[in-house]
């Protein structure tokens, strides 16, 4: 037997108007009650809006990208963060507060302040598991006193292993900084090649970095995302390699993919999502090149951009390859210096 709607409402698209309260559509489902209810809302709203709550936090280098202030990581003086229509600036220590009426804002950073030449960051880390571009807004709910610290980072990538890994051919010399032998070729020319600082530490279209690693080191991952099938028909990098997919900045790409090669042993299966540091595999010596005895990680930094088929860029995480902003100046978390997990 049908239930007859009692209530004098108009039906609008989702909505069901009555007198001044507004229902959502799933209400009407459920049995009427005989008369409408009657909801003050704008009593209730003034109530809320008399409510201020203060936000307040640090604006930090996020070093190590993950998304906590550490005593190592300096505070960022003079960052502008566009609350709502409000504007507050960080002081000498990366601090800022700000009283704001109970609701939910958008906060929007910036960063160099305008007139100032710096080196701007590039991304926001919200967690070990979360980082999002410096463009990009974030959502915050103030229902009470918030402290908000605020990581910022220049790349976001973190190196591959922790800082007890044995960089063996640093023993040798200590021109190899983490044990790197070969860069990404950024020559596009045949039979020629250069690394990313002019020097020749790469040989002809080598697409990744090469860190020379004590073998079985723990294999890190060096941003948040999720592990992908080796879609390759052939074996770049030997018989275990770990891919794992990252948030990408523009639309115009797909994704970011960093891959891990030449291992012993993989400890991740596509499907799985990793956090920054997450161990995903133990460094091998597997491998055809150069180097060829060698025990070494490769690690590629791939944009793939969204075409039928995708096309793929291999990208130099020292110096960007792909001219995404003039500024680039590398992809790791601090300038052109890698930091530790
Ligand atoms: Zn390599």
């Amino acid at each position: 037997m049908l239930k007859i709607l009692r209530l004098t409402g108009i039906s609008i698209g989702p909505l069901l108007i009555i007198g001044t309260a507004i229902l959502p559509a799933c209400l009407t489902n459920q049995t009427p009650a005989e008369q409408p209810i009657e909801v003050n809302t704008k009593a209730q709203f003034a109530v809320q809006t008399e409510q201020r709550f203060t936000l307040n936090g640090t604006v930090f280098h996020d070093y190590n990208g993950d998304g906590t202030k550490e005593e190592r990581e300096p505070g960022i003086p003079e960052v502008s963060l566009n609350i709502g229509r409000r504007i507050v600036t960080t002081n000498s220590t990366g601090f800022y507060e700000i009283s704001l009426p109970q609701g939910e804002y958008t906060l929007w950073i910036q960063y160099p302040p305008r007139g100032h030449n710096l080196q701007p960051f590039r991304y926001i880390n919200i967690s070990r598991e979360e980082y999002k571009t410096i463009d990009k807004t974030i959502l915050i709910k103030i229902d009470g006193d918030v402290i908000y610290d605020l990581a910022l980072m220049q790349g976001f990538l973190t190196l591959p292993f922790g800082k007890d890994t044995v960089f063996t051919i640093t023993q040798i010399s200590s021109d190899y900084p983490l044990g790197i032998i070969h860069y990404v070729d950024r020559s596009n020319k045949e039979k020629v090649y250069m690394d990313w600082s002019g020097g020749g530490r790469t040989y002809d279209q080598h697409p990744g970095t090469d860190f020379v690693i004590k073998e079985n080191t723990p294999i890190l991952s060096a941003a948040p995302g999720t592990v992908l099938e080796w879609p390759f028909p052939y074996e770049v990098n030997g018989k275990n390699v770990v891919l794992i997919q990252h948030e990408a900045p523009y639309e115009k790409y797909m994704c970011i993919t960093t891959d891990y090669g030449h291992l012993n042993e993989a400890k991740v299966k596509p499907g799985e999502k990793v956090k920054r540091g997450d161990i995903i595999g133990l460094s091998g010596k597997s491998g055809n090149w150069v180097y060829k005895q060698g025990e070494h990680l490769h690690s590629d930094l791939c944009y793939w951009q969204t075409l039928n088929p995708p096309k793929l860029y291999f990208t130099d995480p020292y110096r960007n390859t792909v001219a995404l902003e003039w500024y680039s100046p590398g992809f790791w978390t601090r300038d052109n210096d890698p930091q530790y997990p």
